[in-house]
């Protein structure tokens, strides 16, 4: 005597639970995306914490850390030590070496992530195919003229999995913060280099001819050569943003000084 088939299985192409067992297991691309200071690096040290208690192995990546040293710290004071990545890494290769050194890799957690490059995304997504390497990346998903990041692109497009992270930063007006504003002089800027070199608290333009910082700014607002012009981040609401308007407060310091 035959069953009959499952009508619940008819359109699906996926196996059922029993024939998945026999199914490679891979390990799953996930991006934490949201603007500065929202907690990413909070959730990831988290989240490296909550693997580490399970007596799994990570390995903790960064790209352009804040602090100029390669670690992982969130503004709340957390901090952990890190693996810088420089642009040519091959982060497959980096993690081949540390097993190779009889270090178990489990997972990987990327800080900045939206640093990456395209191909450096894709190396991630192999390890979590090819070699059950879970990995968690965290970084900005848009610039500050609200484009994407090279990195941040190519995980929206790999990742399994896409979570925003929306902690408490709200623009001024109170709507959720989703854009980081580049601010110099009360203004917001819309174009120059989408990474200036900051790992101090106060990020600098170099106002050179060759750079173009200075006719990059809008509205006629002309940067003096020297010194150095200051420049800071403010998250914005997508209205605010587009309009460029920083709130009634605008000399809101301590709020996003950097890259
Ligand atoms: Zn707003």
């Amino acid at each position: 005597m035959s069953t009959p088939p499952d009508p619940t299985d008819a359109l699906s192409a996926v196996p059922a639970a029993g024939a998945r067992r026999g199914a490679p297991v891979t390990g799953r691309l996930r991006f934490f995306y949201g603007p500065m200071d929202c907690g990413k690096s909070t959730l990831a040290l988290q989240i490296d914490h909550n693997h580490a208690r399970q007596g799994r192995h990570g390995l903790l990546l960064v790209r352009h850390d804040r602090s100029g040293t390669p670690r992982i710290s969130s503004r709340i004071g957390i901090t952990r030590g890190a693996l810088e990545v420089d642009e040519d890494d091959d982060l497959g290769l980096v993690v081949r070496r540390r097993w190779a050194a009889g270090h178990r890799v489990d997972y990987l957690i990327v800080d900045e992530a939206q640093f990456l490059s395209r191909q450096q995304v894709e190396q991630l997504a192999e390890l979590a195919d090819d070699s059950q390497v879970d990995v968690y990346c965290f970084g900005i998903a848009t610039d500050f003229r609200s484009e994407l990041f090279a990195g941040s692109r190519r995980l929206f497009e790999l990742a399994d999995e896409l979570q925003a992270v929306q902690v408490e930063v709200l623009c001024w007006c109170g709507a959720p913060g989703r854009f980081n504003a580049r601010v110099a002089h009360g203004r917001v800027l819309r174009a120059g280099d989408q990474v200036l070199v900051a790992d101090t608290a106060v990020a600098a333009v170099e106002a050179s001819a060759s750079t173009g910082a200075a006719a990059a700014i809008t509205e006629g607002v002309t940067l003096a050569p020297t010194p150095a012009t200051t420049v800071r981040y403010q998250v914005l609401c997508r209205r605010h943003f587009r309009r460029g308007d920083l709130g009634p407060n605008i000399a809101q310091e301590g709020q996003m000084i950097l890259a």
